[in-house]
């Protein structure tokens, strides 16, 4: 399992900083069983971080309670616990995706330069961030990414989606 805690610095901050970070954001309190004081740290691992055009290694500690005796990550907020970007690229394709009405290479080109994270990848992210949570500024927008698409018909752009188009994006022809 894993204890997320704020980061606002970039990743090579935390390169920097992490240790004396997690001292700060050590539970004090055992988010399983709610004893006091009882998380001591229990190792750690190197985890890699992608970025746009690089990747980073980062230390990540770990916790352990002395009464459950369950065993916590401490993830810095820009991670997501099962994806190798971060966080803020996710976040990134995802806000252009819904309220800007991108995709495909056009998205693809907005959130980072030749092709990484890939577009297969961002799509996915799309789908599973967005699409599964089934977000309503989807229907506030759908009208207007609709006519966004058909202004990019209309001036020849080649606009097809790549895979089944998301809800707001009107259908190809
Ligand atoms: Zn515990």
């Amino acid at each position: 399992m894993a204890v997320v805690g704020c980061f606002t610095g970039s990743v090579e901050d935390y390169q920097a900083h992490h240790a004396a970070w997690v001292l700060e954001v050590r539970p004090e309190r055992c988010p399983h069983c709610g004893a006091e004081h009882t998380c001591i740290f229990w190792g750690s691992y190197a985890r890699w971080v992608r970025l746009t055009t690089h990747r980073v290694s980062i230390r990540i500690e770990r916790v352990r309670c002395t009464v459950c005796h369950v065993t916590d990550a401490l993830l810095p907020s820009f991670l997501h616990m099962f994806r190798h970007y971060a966080l803020f690229l996710i976040q990134k394709a995802v806000t252009l995706a819904v309220d800007a009405g991108l995709w495909g290479d056009e998205l693809a080109d907005a959130v980072g330069p030749f092709n990484q994270p890939a577009p297969s990848t961002i799509r996915e992210w799309v789908w599973f961030f967005a699409l599964s949570l089934n977000f309503a500024p989807y229907e506030s927008n759908r009208e207007q990414s609709r006519q966004a698409s058909a202004d990019r018909s209309a001036s020849g752009g080649n606009m097809r989606c790549q895979s089944a188009p998301p809800r707001w994006c009107a259908p190809c022809s």
